[in-house]
């Protein structure tokens, strides 16, 4: 009887259960309109599941976005760096395209013999969302992460690249031959096409664009922010502007940067009134958003638009001259509606021919931030009329994303709380956990866990767990000096032989159009060729198509993380953040994040320095020769310490190494993307006053 009732009672809610679960896909439907739903997305979206995720969390995010009574936020970036294969891994029914796989990869080393044996492929790995180039689009994915973790009401705005950004091959003697990627968005698992399409419409034509989105899940799965993507590859659009949204970063054509912009900005405001979004604030990252506060200026009348820019936070992330967009008033004027372009001349206007988008933002936005205390400075010397304006909130990187399993059950077993914001006794914790040798000896033994999962990837190439590993990796840019290590091979052998082996790894793309730095890959390939007969002491491993997933496995697993800009040009640099995450140690130039966490013992700082106040110099001068006499000089204290933690076969405990890594550690808890959207949320996007 009993047993009866309780079978009944389960079945009674088990029922209500199930009826709740079809109110979210019928409310789901409501909300969000998938584009051919039936045909492409109706076994990945059921009653209770986004793509194996819970279907309620994008009701419950969408409701939000949509009441008038909640605050929120529209967050716009270029570029996105999310990666399904590790955090947010959706899973869908449909059989993913073949060309959403990580394709094979190839290696360049000083063991070239190897190199055209073996490459290598991670089995099943989905490519990242091929939309962001590098740093600053990984920022904004880990920044949306982070919201999501926080309950920000939160949604993020982008395009969809259809090519992506480029796949990456090396040719040796011709360096880094960029080839068209070629993916497909109807089957990356996550990523669904609206009904919904809205129009801008310009001079010369009207421009289609349709929504697509995606979901970023908070850790816990709870919490949720959409990404709205822009697409312009319709049929109802001209043929050139079909392919507008192609490229990420590809065209020196004024005509096709602008409409890129355009479609970003005019385009991310059109998509949120579609979408029927309450928006209280408008997050524009670099001036390629600029646009956005320009379509919303042409709908406000004159007394409303001299409070526009209270609305709107514009955060400059690059002190180089090629990251602000200035466009020929001529060229805005031949797409640009009248009334745009007239409030473009009055706010944005530079030497009377030229608008400067950067220069508009930091004229109208309400707060205006750099991305670290150096850059702060550094902006403020740039833009002197606005420096009493520019603010800095220093960049982070997302907790669960970075850290990696082995590290975080160290941490977890000794009571310090990482989750999505590192808890604020972990300092505290950690420094008390020094003189505790079983910590100690965990720590280092889950770092080699780490590094043993290198090793086995790259088995082919020799690579061994118990060889000091050093790496380089993040976009090749002039300014970030990939080849500053390169500048002396004999030094580095010297190093090698004198002190002890050396491994090292380098990874990055180098802009295709910048044939600056695509001589710098070639030079590295030479030396690196050149290097052939010192494998024994000195291992150079050089990998393509550098992404997320790479970029967790080697910030995690080599002993000392390179980092080396000229000062002062890194705004902040996020892969040092981590690297400290899990314990490793940097060798840096005093640039970006680091300043503030040079004192802290994270490892060897060397190089220029640039001295506040003082004019911030020429990026094209880029100090080699010195520098790499200090670096290498700094490489070698590294070195010898490092192995110093031998003792006869077995790891010294007492080692100064593992102090430098509890230094990391504790660095962890304030270079990450939750103190960061905390400082955003209370400085910038809800202030009081
Ligand atoms: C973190 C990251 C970057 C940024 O590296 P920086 O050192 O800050 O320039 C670039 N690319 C990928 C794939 C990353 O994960």
């Amino acid at each position: 009887m009993v047993a009866n009732h309780v079978d009944n009672l389960y079945n009674l809610l088990s029922f209500v259960k199930k009826s709740n679960m079809e109110d979210y896909l019928k409310e789901f439907h409501t909300l969000v309109k998938v584009h051919r739903f039936a045909e492409g997305y109706a076994q990945d979206i059921t009653s209770g599941s986004f793509f194996g995720f819970p279907l309620q969390t994008v009701v419950e995010t969408e409701r939000k976005l949509l009441a008038k009574e909640t605050p929120s936020v529209a967050y716009f970036s270029m570029e996105y760096g999310l990666a399904t294969s590790f955090y947010n891994s959706f899973h869908s029914d449909k059989p993913v395209s073949e060309s959403n796989n990580l394709p094979k990869q190839n290696i360049f080393s000083n063991m070239r013999i190897r190199d055209y044996y073996f490459g290598f492929q991670i089995d099943s790995k989905i490519i990242d969302l091929p939309i962001y180039s590098g740093g600053l689009g990984v920022l904004a994915g880990d920044t949306l992460k982070s919201s999501a973790d926080l309950k920000v009401s939160l949604t993020g705005i982008g395009i969809l690249w259809r090519k992506g950004y480029f796949k990456q091959n090396f040719w040796f003697k011709d360096g880094q031959v960029p080839e068209e990627l070629n993916w497909d968005p109807y089957t990356y698992p996550g990523l669904v096409p609206l009904d919904t399409i809205i129009k801008l419409r310009l001079k010369d034509q009207d421009l289609h664009l349709r929504l697509w989105k995606y979901y970023i899940y908070s850790s816990d799965k709870g919490h949720a922010v959409p990404l709205i993507l822009l697409d312009s590859n319709l049929e109802e659009n001209k043929q050139e502007s079909r392919r507008l949204t192609d490229q990420l970063y590809r065209s020196d054509n004024a005509y096709i940067k602008i409409m890129q912009r355009l479609i970003l900005g005019a385009g991310g405001v059109k998509a949120l009134e579609a979408l029927g979004y309450s928006i209280d604030r408008y997050h524009l990252n670099e001036g390629h958003a600029a646009m956005a506060l320009v379509e919303k200026a042409g709908e406000l009348g004159k007394d409303e638009l001299k409070s526009i820019g209270n609305n709107f936070i514009y955060t400059c992330h690059t002190p180089v001259a090629a990251g602000h967009d200035r466009f020929p008033i001529k060229e805005l004027g031949k797409i640009l509606p009248d009334k745009n372009l007239e409030f473009i001349r009055d706010n944005g206007l530079e030497n009377g021919d030229t608008a400067n988008f950067t220069v508009l933002l930091m004229n109208l936005c309400k707060h205006v931030n750099a991305v670290a205390k150096k850059h702060g400075e550094v902006t403020r010397l740039q833009f002197p009329q606005y420096a009493g304006k520019i603010q800095s909130i220093t960049n982070g990187v997302h907790i669960p994303t970075w850290i990696s399993k082995d590290i975080d059950s160290v941490l977890q077993k000794y009571g310090v709380k990482t989750g999505v914001c590192f808890e604020d006794e972990g300092p505290k914790k950690l420094e008390a956990l020094r003189a505790n040798e079983q910590f100690r000896l965990d720590l280092w033994n889950a770092h080699q866990a780490n590094k043993r999962q290198l090793k086995s990837i790259f088995e082919n190439w020799g690579i061994k767990e118990d060889v000091f590993t050093l790496c380089w990796a993040r976009r090749i840019a002039g300014y970030k000096r990939p080849s500053l290590i390169f500048k002396d091979p004999h030094r580095l052998v010297e190093i090698a032989k004198k002190t002890g082996p050396i491994q090292l790894f380098i990874a990055g793309k180098a802009h295709p159009n910048d044939s600056l730095v695509g001589t710098f890959i070639n030079e590295i390939m030479n030396t690196i060729d050149a290097l052939g007969s010192q494998s024994s002491v000195l291992r150079i491993v050089m990998l393509e198509n550098y992404d997320i997933f790479f970029g967790k496995l080697l910030t995690n697993s080599v002993d000392v993380w390179l980092n080396n800009p000229l000062p002062p040009f890194e705004a902040s640099g996020t892969s040092g953040m981590k690297a400290i995450l899990n314990g490793v140690p940097q060798l840096s130039t005093l640039d970006g994040w680091v300043v503030e966490a040079a004192d802290a013992g994270i490892g060897e700082i060397f190089g220029y320095r640039h001295k506040s106040g003082e004019p911030i110099g020429n990026e094209l001068d880029l100090r080699l020769e010195s520098d790499s006499a200090e670096l290498y000089n700094s490489l070698e204290k590294l070195v010898k310490l490092y192995y110093e933690t031998d003792e006869k076969g077995k790891i010294n405990i007492n080692s100064k190494w593992i102090d430098l890594m509890i230094n990391c550690l504790i660095q962890g808890h304030y270079f990450n993307t939750c103190r960061m959207v905390r400082e955003y949320h209370d400085r910038m996007w809800f202030d009081k006053g």
